[in-house]
């Protein structure tokens, strides 16, 4: 397992949609490690064709764009990258505007209207609930701890993959699944790495 660049790209968090068989555990993990109230949704299972025969569950989480459309639309610099090129929320800029709401493809920013306890810490991870901008963070401070995020940690099917493009592209070989995602997605969450996962 690797953290953030240590291996040819961020490391990310992407969904094995083929295992996923709707347990919740993956959400009630990120709850639990970050004592967010039960509403939120930094991860959250999508039933995908609901009620019919091809019905699917397909975990869902911010993936931590490379070329993150959430950070060009936001108007008050609020979302920005750091250093290890997660995507970040700074809750003392952000206007609750909801812009990166419509620019996200993937649904992920959310805006609790409760306070989010973590972010009370001096450096908050996120915003500070109450209608402003919320997100997966990709579990930072349990990677510099060398663990994994903790849905992915917690999955009991492992339909969720953590590592870098390298990693990740290994995991789905190994799995025998293609990537989730088409082209323009791939693009948008792994930049330059876009092909390496995508097997081109
Ligand atoms: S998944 Fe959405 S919120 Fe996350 S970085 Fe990409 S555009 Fe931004
Ligand atoms: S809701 Fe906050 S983070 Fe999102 S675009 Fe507006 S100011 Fe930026």
């Amino acid at each position: 397992m690797s953290t953030q660049d240590s291996n040819g790209g961020p490391a990310r968090v992407i969904p094995n949609w083929e295992s996923c068989i709707d347990c919740g555990a993956c959400e009630v993990a990120c709850q639990r490690t970050w004592d967010l109230p039960p509403e939120s949704d930094r991860i959250q299972v999508v039933a995908i064709e609901h009620g019919t025969d091809n019905e699917t569950n397909k975990p869902m989480q911010c993936y931590n764009c490379a070329e993150a459309p959430c950070i060009d639309v936001c108007p008050t610099e609020a979302l920005h990258y750091t250093d290890n090129g997660s995507v970040r929320v700074s809750g003392d800029k952000c206007i609750g505007c909801h812009y990166c709401g419509v620019g996200c493809p993937f649904g992920a920013p959310q805006f609790p209207d409760g306070e989010v306890p973590e972010a009370q810490e001096s450096e908050p991870l996120g915003a500070r609930g109450n209608g402003l901008m919320d997100k997966c963070t990709t579990c930072e401070p349990r990677q510099e701890n060398d663990l994994e995020p903790a849905c992915s940690s917690e999955c009991p099917t492992d339909a969720l993959l953590f590592g870098t493009p390298e990693e990740l592209s290994e995991k789905l070989d190994e799995d025998n699944v293609s990537t989730p995602f088409n082209e323009e997605s791939a693009q948008i969450i792994f930049g330059d790495d876009a092909d390496e996962v995508m097997g081109d």
